[in-house]
């Protein structure tokens, strides 16, 4: 089912023209009302007539998340103060938040975005949709939020956290979708396990959102088969507009971004050139209707390739691969570089490996993995958790080729974090 068929499936040329328009009509709002993009494209020695073709963007300058943060509180704001409408912040866990606004009309058009993405996965009017994103600051959850009633579905804003009553309100009103971490929801998961609750027996779901954070195609897979639904990838970030940026379709290959709201590049992280297409590379985004904060060319740090080819759905958007990880999460121990997500993919295809992990590293370059294992794979032999420890710490081996140290924890015994997991702390004396 489609939000918009006509804009969903329109022709690529039809679309290539909607988004030069756009480009245009962006970088000229730019450079007329951000001081800071006049400079950085006075540098760059390109003016707003100069975009006559969608390659152009390629002389537009990067803005990093660097930018944003130097530009706190409200340097990149386009329009006159009277037309900001609402205000989110993405965390960074350090220092200065990024502050992002949005007009009344991004606002609507952010919603409507979310509407077309969830529409494209089955759900209709009727659908419960329970929330157990981060309400407040956060675009996680208000943006899916307002896209839901946009929608007709009956939305339960429960917040993250607090599974307990989670379940009562699963239950009390036959939820059929829930929106979610990855992490979050592989711990509901092991919470109705521990609860003796079967979700295909005892609970109405049949879909989840998860996003927000990156995740292997093993944990969907374990997120599906413990709780008997299908789970869709959501992707997004704040700086446009929050979730609803790229989503994935009942065919779940890929995130149909939606082009014609953001313009996508993928370049190479370190020389910051356009990646061939179908290459991996770091993604690059310039929003193309946002008022309120327009972004030139934001360098997202996520890690993807575009998949050139149609979907059976007939969504003419391109679609992007899953995220594996920013550019900036890759790990080097000992010398040999490694993303988080390759753990991830080893320790979610083991049997007997339960659904939370955490990496330690140390000292000079001491790695730990702490691995949960699973109640019903454990019989109460230690010799068997023994076995068990050495596979992982082989297999790890193999994928990442340094040899960590493997602890198995009981199920549950890692720490949840109510927002994004945290799955790996740095504790190096590098
Ligand atoms: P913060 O910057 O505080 O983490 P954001 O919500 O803006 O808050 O985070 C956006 C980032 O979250 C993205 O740039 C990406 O790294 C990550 N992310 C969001 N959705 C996904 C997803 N489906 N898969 C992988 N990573 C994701
Ligand atoms: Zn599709």
């Amino acid at each position: 089912m489609f939000w918009d068929q006509r804009v969903e499936t329109m022709e690529r040329a039809a679309l290539a023209a909607l988004q030069l328009r756009q480009l245009q009509d962006t970088v000229r709002r730019c450079s007329e009302h951000v001081a800071f993009y006049r400079q950085k494209c006075a540098e760059a020695g390109v003016r707003p007539e100069q975009i006559r073709t969608l390659e152009d963007v390629h002389r537009l300058p990067f803005t990093t998340s660097a930018d944003l943060r130097a530009q706190y509180p409200d340097g990149l704001v386009a329009v006159d103060r009277q037309y900001l409408a609402r205000l989110h912040t993405s965390s960074g866990t350090t220092g200065k938040p990024k502050a992002i606004f949005f007009s009344r009309g991004d606002v609507d058009r952010a919603a409507e975005l979310i509407a077309r993405c969830l529409l494209m996965t089955g759900v209709r009017r009727g659908d419960v949709l329970q929330n157990m994103m981060t309400y407040g600051l956060f675009t996680g959850a208000l943006v899916m939020h307002y896209g839901a009633e946009k929608v007709g579905l009956l939305v339960i804003p429960a917040g993250p956290g607090n599974s307990e009553r989670q379940l009562l309100l699963m239950r009390d009103f036959s939820t059929t979708v829930f929106h979610a971490t990855p992490s979050y929801a592989l711990y509901f998961a092991d919470f109705l396990e521990r609860k003796g609750v079967d979700p295909r027996r005892d609970l109405a779901l049949r879909k989840a959102y998860v996003g927000a954070e990156p995740h292997t195609e093993e944990t969907r897979a374990k997120i599906e088969q413990a709780l008997g639904i299908d789970a869709y990838n959501s992707y997004g970030l704040s700086e446009m507009n929050g979730p609803g940026v790229a989503f994935e379709c009942e065919q779940k290959r890929g995130m149909h971004l939606w082009e014609d709201h953001f313009l996508m590049e993928i370049i190479d992280p370190v020389s910051g050139t356009p990646q061939p297409e179908g290459e991996r590379g770091e993604l690059v985004l310039t929003s193309l209707t946002r008022e309120a904060m327009p972004l030139l060319r934001y360098r997202t740090r996520d890690i993807t390739s575009i998949i050139p080819e149609p979907c059976a759905c007939g969504r003419t958007h391109r679609r992007i691969e899953r995220i594996t990880g920013r550019s900036d999460d890759m790990l080097i121990v000992r010398g040999v570089n490694f993303y988080p997500q390759q753990i991830e993919q080893v320790l979610m295809k083991v049997p007997g490996v339960g659904r939370n992990y955490l990496v330690t590293l140390r000292g000079l370059d001491e790695m730990t993995v702490q691995v949960e294992f699973t109640e019903a794979g454990f019989d109460g032999q230690v010799d068997h958790l023994v076995r068990l420890q050495n596979q992982i710490t082989e297999k790890l081996r193999a994928e990442i080729l340094v040899k960590p140290k493997v602890e198995l924890v009981p199920p549950g015994s890692l720490p949840v974090s109510e927002g994004k997991a945290r799955r790996v702390i740095d504790q190096r004396v590098l």
